[in-house]
């Protein structure tokens, strides 16, 4: 048996890896996902996916291979200046040490002409997918016309791997060797072994705004985690369907059947479900507001945040954990007055992890939250996709993943 198979069986994933592979000498078109925040002069905000897909183009770099990257930015209508990805290619240059040219198109003969001037080691990133429509609608010519700038297709899009498009799913019946990336591996490993062998007990951390997005992660923590923690905007709707008075807070109506269901269900099985017991309120959504801590929510108030005996609650049975999964802040962290409760947790769940807890942010406004507050480096893992490991975590199949898959 090889090294290369021994590692997949390892990894537990039924998918080709890079290890498998030989590049040298071959076009190497990588689907990276440098969908990045910029600010309103380009400059890039926030380069977290970026350097995630280091190791990846390292690897096909030192192997001698030609490194073509593709990846969508936003949701532009048609080619969009402020959405070029030039400046991704800037910092990239600048975190491999080399530069890397960019071309203003992802497919056609401007393309073929940069791509046949790549030697061994040299890297280009192409042109933002989304400026064509056919890419979203995974159209077969778009794909095959992006597939003709590859020997070797690797997707390292984790954050992308949900969506069933040209450069993500379609561009794979066109190129005869498709592997995962090192981030995309890295990605799957961490969120499938916490969901297939979590370390006992589990604690699963649901918060955010919006209830209906998280009705099937809700569903699957029940089944899986020994402790589910509800918190944020979410926990009103909750708390309403338990009687609760919240006042103003943010209530998903059409949710309130399922959220009486889950206490239900939690009060006959055998996962506990925590709730806050204290908020943090205020009379309106702004920075510099009178706030108060209460349990219970008058007329006029809202709940921005969990209050300090919830954090204490929620600390307590972190602290207890041997796999700790994160989706959601726990109240609006983007404002200072109501930021409290999110960042006790994060230190919560840092702490844990030094002390061997397995933790997983999974992505997206959490990933924001815990870099915020520094402790992003001492998580054990921080997901690059928000959506994706959301519906990993639903037990969902990834179009993305299940392309690599096929016709092995
Ligand atoms: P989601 O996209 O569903 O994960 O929600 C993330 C958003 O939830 C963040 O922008 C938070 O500001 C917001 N959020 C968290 N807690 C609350 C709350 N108690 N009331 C209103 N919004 C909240």
């Amino acid at each position: 048996m090889n090294g290369a198979v021994k590692r997949k069986e390892r990894d537990g994933m039924n998918i080709r890896t890079m290890y498998d592979l030989d590049f040298r000498g071959k076009r190497v078109l990588i689907r990276v996902d440098y969908n990045v925040p910029m600010d309103n002069t380009g400059s890039i905000t926030d380069d977290t996916r970026i350097r995630a897909s280091v190791p990846t183009i390292r690897k096909v770099i030192d192997g001698g291979g030609r490194v073509i990257l593709m990846s969508h930015l936003g949701r532009p209508d048609g080619v969009t200046e402020s959405l070029r990805l030039k400046p991704a290619a800037v910092r990239l240059g600048e975190l491999l040490g080399a530069p890397v040219e960019s071309v203003e198109d992802c497919v056609g003969p401007i393309v073929a002409e940069k791509v046949g001037a790549l030697v061994n080691g040299s890297c280009l990133l192409l042109e933002n997918v989304r400026f064509y429509p056919e890419e979203t609608a995974n159209d077969p010519e778009f794909s095959r016309l992006l597939a003709a700038s590859g020997d070797v297709y690797i997707n390292d899009a984790f954050g992308s791997a949900h969506r069933t498009h040209a450069s993500t799913e379609g561009i794979t019946h066109h190129i005869g060797e498709c592997t995962a990336g090192l981030l995309m591996q890295r990605e799957l490993a961490y969120l499938s072994n916490a969901i297939e062998t979590p370390r006992r007990p589990m604690v699963v951390i649901l918060g955010g705004a919006k209830v209906s997005d998280k009705i099937g992660v809700t569903r699957r923590a029940l089944e899986l985690a020994d402790t589910v923690i509800i918190g944020g905007g979410m926990a009103y709707t909750f708390l309403k369907s338990s009687g609760m008075a919240v006042g103003g807070s943010l209530v998903d109506h059409d949710s309130l059947a399922f959220a009486s269901e889950v206490l239900d269900l939690a009060s006959s099985g055998s996962c506990q479900v925590f709730l806050p017991t204290d908020h943090v309120i205020s009379k309106s959504l702004e920075t510099g507001v009178p706030t108060r801590v209460a349990s219970d929510i008058p007329d006029g108030w809202m709940g921005l945040d969990i209050g300090p005996d919830s954090r204490m609650v929620f600390t307590m049975a972190i602290a207890a954990a041997g796999t700790v999964l994160w989706n959601g802040p726990m109240g609006v962290s983007e404002i200072p007055e109501f930021a409290e409760g999110t960042r006790h947790l994060a230190n919560a769940v840092s702490d844990a992890t030094e002390g061997g807890t397995v933790s997983i942010i999974g992505g997206g406004d959490t990933a924001a939250a815990v870099n915020k507050f520094d402790v992003g480096d001492r998580m054990s893992h921080v997901s690059t996709g928000g959506g994706a490991s959301l519906e990993l975590l639903e037990g969902r199949i990834l179009p993305g993943v299940a392309a690599l898959t096929s016709g092995q």
